[in-house]
C-alpha cells in the first residue's frame, strides 16, 4: 500500500467538504496553503464562476481535478425530463472538460415522482449514461459511475451496489476507460460482496472517496464523519482498492453540519493529519 504518512501527493479535496465556509476560489487557495494537490468542485460553484474561468483558476494554482461533482440524476417521469436530464449532462461532460476534470462523478437518480417502480428507475439510468457516452468519449472526459448507500435508492440513486455499477460498465462500455466507478467508503463498506466487486472493477475504478460512518448518525445526507471518527475500516478498503494497481487520488468528501460549523482551516489541517494517520 501506498505510504501516506510520508506524502501528500494523493489528497484531494471535495469541495462540498466545505462548501458552507468557502466559495471555489476560496477553497482552491485552501487546497495551496495546505498541501492539498487536488481538488473536486461542484457544477454550482464552478458555474458561478464560469467553467472557463474556474479552469484557469485551478491550473494557475497548480491543482489537478480528481473529479467533478456532479452529473447523472438521469430519471424523471416522462421523455421530456429525461431528455432534460441527458442535455444537462451534456453540459456537464463540456464543463469537465473545461476544468481538466479527470473524471465526471454519475450517479443513478432515485424514483420519478409517483413511482414505485426501482427497475424501471435503473433501466432510465442504463438509458441516460448510454445517451451521453458518445459525448464523454469526444470530449476526453471519463464517467465514474458512484453507487451510493442503499438508503439513498429511492430519493437520490437507485444505483447502490459496485456490483450494479460493475454491471453497468460491462454492458455500456465494456474494456473501455471511458466508464468506470468512484467506489467511496461511505457508500460500499457494508457490502458483503466488496472485495470481489472491487477486484473485478480493477482498472475501472477512476476515484477513491473517503469520511467515516458515524454511530449513530443522526442525519441521512448531512452528518458524514471525518476520517477516523466512525466504524468504517477505510485502510483495508484502500488496500482492496490499492491491490488493483489503483494509484490514483484519495478524495475527502465529507457532508456534515458539524464540520460545516468549524473553521475552514482546521477543516483542512484535520484532513491532512488525518489522511496520514487513519486512511
Ligand atoms: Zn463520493
Amino acid at each position: 500500500m501506498r505510504d501516506l504518512a510520508s506524502s501528500l501527493r494523493w489528497l484531494s479535496l471535495n469541495t462540498a467538504t466545505v462548501r458552507e465556509q468557502w466559495d471555489l476560489r476560496a477553497a482552491i487557495e485552501g487546497c495551496v496553503q495546505h498541501g492539498i494537490p487536488g481538488i473536486a468542485p461542484w457544477r454550482d460553484q464552478v458555474q458561478a464562476l464560469g467553467a472557463e474561468e474556474a479552469g484557469r483558476l485551478i491550473r494557475d494554482a497548480g491543482l489537478t481535478v480528481t473529479g467533478y461533482c456532479r452529473g447523472g440524476l438521469f430519471t424523471a417521469p416522462d421523455d421530456a425530463g429525461r431528455r432534460a436530464a441527458i442535455d444537462d449532462n451534456l453540459r456537464a461532460v463540456d464543463e469537465a472538460a473545461a476544468i481538466g476534470a479527470q473524471c465526471l462523478i454519475v450517479l443513478g437518480g432515485g424514483l420519478p415522482a409517483g413511482s414505485k417502480d426501482l427497475a424501471g428507475a435503473r433501466a432510465q439510468v442504463r438509458d441516460g449514461i448510454a445517451a451521453i457516452l458518445p459525448h464523454a468519449r469526444a470530449a476526453g472526459v471519463a464517467l465514474a459511475i458512484e453507487p451510493l448507500h442503499p438508503m439513498y435508492a429511492t430519493e437520490r440513486c437507485c444505483i447502490n451496489t459496485l456490483a450494479e455499477a460493475n454491471d453497468l460498465c460491462d454492458a455500456l462500455a465494456p474494456d473501455d476507460p471511458i466508464l468506470g466507478v468512484a467506489v467511496d467508503v461511505y457508500h460500499v463498506h457494508w457490502d458483503p460482496k466488496l472485495a470481489a466487486e472491487i477486484a473485478r472493477a480493477g482498472p475501472r475504478i477512476l476515484a477513491f472517496h473517503v469520511c467515516d460512518w458515524l454511530a449513530p448518525t443522526k442525519h441521512m445526507l448531512l452528518d458524514r464523519g471525518m476520517m477516523g471518527d466512525g466504524l468504517i475500516d477505510i485502510p483495508h478498503i484502500r488496500g482492496l482498492v490499492e491491490r488493483t494497481g489503483y494509484a490514483g487520488p484519495i478524495e475527502v468528501e465529507i457532508f456534515s453540519q458539524d464540520w460545516w460549523k468549524r473553521e475552514p482551516d482546521e477543516v483542512l489541517r484535520t484532513i491532512v493529519e488525518r489522511y496520514r494517520t487513519v486512511v
